[in-house]
Order: structure tokens, then C-alpha cells, then sequence
């Protein structure tokens, strides 16, 4: 007997790469290109080192109140965490506990299944159509919870709301999650659902849209109910999840819906340009509403093109999967990079 055997053993996730060199153009991990609102940079400048001595606000009051503001909804109906990944994680804690399989594409985001062994809670797949769309149908088969990225990650496809709604109504007596991290490049947010359906918890980030991967702020909302048990559970996990710079810088960032829709259009322009190039230089893809492209090439295998564009210093996703083995996840950064990374894949490609 050896204290191994107690251990609780997990495969983690595996992050994309953060280089540590400094001149790459890093297209792997979905951040963008342009920095944070203007407020945070000017208050990150005036902030006071002694206001560290004391503890956050355990109820994060001050970020919040601003999301409750900007979404229209009451502030009972908002759960915030250190990124999304931190409030997922908490809600597959919460809310998949009746020993059912919950249910997730078998295309989609790698964290999913590593949450579900985490806590051992038993999961199936459901496989994505041939089109690389959510098979709505497969979603209203018997579980214990539903969850899926709307848009789809990594193939950056959207989810019209008719059919999330769809999903939703076929399961009323289990949480349905619909991770919107990459909601704002142009999809539709599944947030006037709410109203109808108690067991819908939607979950967005702060990561993409608005700059901030690094602060790691991410949130929820939903029915009051469920934002109740949430709370429970956090609060029995560990009161200060969020530090104080990123609760005030949240709450600013929130309130600058200028410059938000400024970066996200900018993104969103560059996205559309960017598969006409890919297009032209073969390459084939779902129909991106996200910060990234998904893509293929007709004749040239990925992980050649992979390791053509990082000795060239441009970092892209890739993973040995099944069914994705051939596919180059692509962040959209800023015009210039995306003209590098043309260029690059124009020349290798001949
Ligand atoms: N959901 C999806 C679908 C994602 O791709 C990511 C980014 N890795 C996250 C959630 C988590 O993002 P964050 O923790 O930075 O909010």
C-alpha cells in the first residue's frame, strides 16, 4: 500500500504555448491583438500598492454591479471567476452532479472532458455532423447536463438560437451551459433566453473581447437560483477567488462600450479578410463568427505547416486528434500580423 493510491489522478488540459521569446507572432491561444480599454491602462498607472494589504470584496460588488449594468439583468444574476475557466470549473462542480452522463460535442473545447473526470462525473459525447455543426438531435438524448461553446471551439461555427433553444426546452430538468467565450466576433448571445428558461447559465470571458486574458476574468449569468448555488459552492471552495486589481479593472473595462465594439469590429474585418487569403491559397474552413479560423489545406498536411510557420515565429494551434488532425486553429491578430502570416504561408506553399 503506498499513498499513490489515494492520489486523485487527472490528465490535465494542456494550455496552448506562451513563447518565451519576444519577437514571434502569436496566433495560439485565441487572445487579441489589441490592448485593454483605455481606463484600465490609466488606472493600472494610478494604483495603490497598499490597498493590497487587505482582501478583495469576497461578493466582487464593484465588477458585478457593472456586468448586471451592461447586460440589463439584476446583479443576483451574475457570478464572477479568475477567467471562465475558473467559473466553468465551478459549474461542472455545481450543477453536474446527478450521475448521469452530462453531454458536449466530441469537436469542441479540450477542457470539457478534463473537468468531467476532474470531479468524476461521467460523460458522453455527442459527435459533430459531417458539416462540423452541433447535432441537435443527439443533444436531447437522456443526461445529466448539457454544455457546448456557442460559437463552437475550435471550429469557430455558431449556433443559431433557435436551435439553442432548441437544446435548452428538450432539457428542462438538467443545467444546460452555453460557453459564449467567443460570442461578441459576431454571433448572438443566447442571453434573452433567459427569461424563459431557468436552467440555462451562460458563460462569457474577459479574455477575448475585451483584452484581458491576462487579469483572468470571466462570468456568468443566469437565473438568480442558479447563481445562488453557485455562490454556495465558491464560497465553500474559497472566498477570494478574484483579486482586487481585477474586479476594478473588470468593472472599467465593462463600462468602455466604445472602444469594446472598436476592437471587436476591428477583429471581426480582419477575420473576413483573412479567409478570403486562406481561401485563395487553398485552404478550406468552417464559416467562422469567432476571433480564430479553423482550417485545412487541400494538399499540404498541418502539422507541416505548423512547423513551417514557427520556425518562421508564427504560433498556431494544432492538435493530434481525431477528426482535427488536419486542421490549423488560427487567432485573428492584427492586420499586419495576418499579412505576415499570408505572406509566409504564400511562400511555403508555393
Ligand atoms: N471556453 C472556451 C470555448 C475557450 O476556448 C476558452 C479559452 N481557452 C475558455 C472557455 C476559457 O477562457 P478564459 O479562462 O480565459 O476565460
Amino acid at each position: 500500500m503506498s499513498w499513490e493510491n489515494n492520489v486523485r489522478r487527472v490528465v490535465p488540459y494542456i494550455a496552448g504555448e506562451q513563447p518565451k521569446k519576444k519577437d514571434v507572432i502569436k496566433l495560439n491561444t485565441n487572445e487579441c491583438p489589441y490592448p485593454p480599454a483605455p481606463a484600465v491602462e490609466k488606472m493600472v498607472a494610478q494604483m495603490d500598492a497598499n490597498a493590497f494589504r487587505l482582501y478583495p470584496d469576497p461578493d466582487t460588488t464593484s465588477i458585478v454591479t457593472a456586468l448586471a449594468e451592461y447586460y440589463r439583468v439584476k446583479p443576483s444574476q451574475v457570478f464572477v471567476g479568475v477567467g471562465s475557466d475558473d467559473v466553468l470549473s465551478l459549474s461542472f462542480l455545481t450543477f453536474f452532479n446527478s450521475g448521469r452522463p452530462i453531454l458536449f460535442p466530441d469537436v469542441t473545447y479540450s477542457f470539457y472532458d478534463v473537468w468531467a473526470d476532474l470531479y468524476r462525473i461521467p460523460y458522453k459525447t455527442v459527435p459533430l455532423k459531417e458539416d462540423w455543426s452541433i447535432d441537435i438531435e443527439g443533444m436531447k438524448q437522456e443526461n445529466g447536463g448539457v454544455i457546448f461553446p456557442n460559437p463552437n471551439a475550435p471550429t469557430g461555427l455558431f449556433t443559431p438560437l433557435d436551435k439553442v433553444e432548441e437544446i435548452i426546452a428538450a432539457n428542462r430538468d438538467v443545467v444546460v451551459i452555453v460557453d459564449e467565450a467567443y460570442i461578441d466576433f459576431g454571433g448572438e448571445s443566447a442571453l434573452p433566453l433567459l427569461e424563459k428558461y431557468d436552467n440555462l447559465l451562460i458563460v462569457q470571458t474577459f479574455s477575448k473581447s475585451r483584452a484581458m486574458a491576462g487579469m483572468r476574468i470571466g462570468f456568468c449569468i443566469g437565473n438568480e437560483k442558479l447563481i445562488g448555488y453557485l455562490n454556495d459552492v465558491k464560497f465553500s471552495f474559497n472566498s477570494y477567488t478574484m483579486n482586487r486589481p481585477a474586479q476594478e479593472l473588470g468593472a472599467l473595462a465593462v463600462r468602455d462600450e466604445v472602444y469594446f465594439r472598436e476592437i471587436t469590429g476591428k477583429v471581426i474585418a480582419t477575420r473576413e479578410w483573412t479567409k478570403k487569403e486562406l481561401t485563395r491559397l487553398g485552404f478550406t474552413f468552417p464559416d467562422s463568427r469567432a476571433n480564430f479560423v479553423f482550417a485545412e489545406h487541400k494538399s499540404v498536411p498541418a502539422k507541416d505547416i505548423l512547423n513551417y510557420l514557427r520556425s518562421q515565429s508564427i504560433f498556431v494551434r494544432y492538435w493530434d486528434k481525431d477528426r482535427i488532425n488536419n486542421h490549423l486553429r488560427i487567432t485573428i491578430g492584427t492586420d499586419d500580423q495576418m499579412r505576415t502570416l499570408i505572406g509566409a504561408l504564400e511562400a511555403y506553399l508555393g
